[in-house]
């Protein structure tokens, strides 16, 4: 899984062209660190067919964009050996259709973007549990049991992962 780097303007960018929003406001929707990133593949995606934007790291929300959708999904990593592999738990969709209409339509489909944003963040963080050692909100993925994460788990009890 990419993590955020020099690209990451770049990303943002390109992901406020792809929702024909402006920048401001989609900064506002994802105040996080967004970058781009590959998705493992979903059984009804063509591979390569969306693009892919995540933000927040750890990661909080994944928006996908192709010729026909934009898919809000709601980010999950399992583990394939030592590499995360991040995929959706999730995926709500809306018509790009909605966005290129008239300007009600498009105000519909800021709003529901807005929307769906919004609660995927909201499930996402749900399941962020706080580490009884460092006291850190740690992710799922990043815990060895329910509240106790790898670092801690690696430096104080000497866990090999
Ligand atoms: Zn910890």
């Amino acid at each position: 899984m990419p993590s955020p780097d020099g690209h990451s303007a770049e990303a943002a960018a390109s992901l406020s062209d792809l929702l024909g929003t402006n920048y401001g406001a989609m900064r506002r929707l994802l105040p996080a660190e967004i970058y781009r990133v590959d998705l493992a593949a979903e059984a009804d995606d063509v591979p390569g067919r969306t693009q892919w934007f995540a933000a927040g790291s750890p990661v909080l929300v994944v928006v996908g964009v192709d010729d026909t959708e934009v898919k809000v999904g709601d980010p999950a990593v399992r583990w394939d050996g030592h590499t995360p592999v991040l995929h959706a738990r999730r995926v709500y969709r809306l018509p790009r259709t909605l966005a290129r209409a008239d300007a009600a339509s498009k105000e519909e489909f800021d709003r529901e973007l807005e929307f769906l944003v919004r609660r995927t963040r909201w499930l996402r963080m749900r399941r962020f549990r706080r580490c009884h050692e460092c006291a850190r909100m740690t992710p799922p993925e990043w815990r060895t049991s329910p509240d106790l994460c790898q670092s801690c788990a690696e430096r104080n009890h000497g866990v090999v992962h």
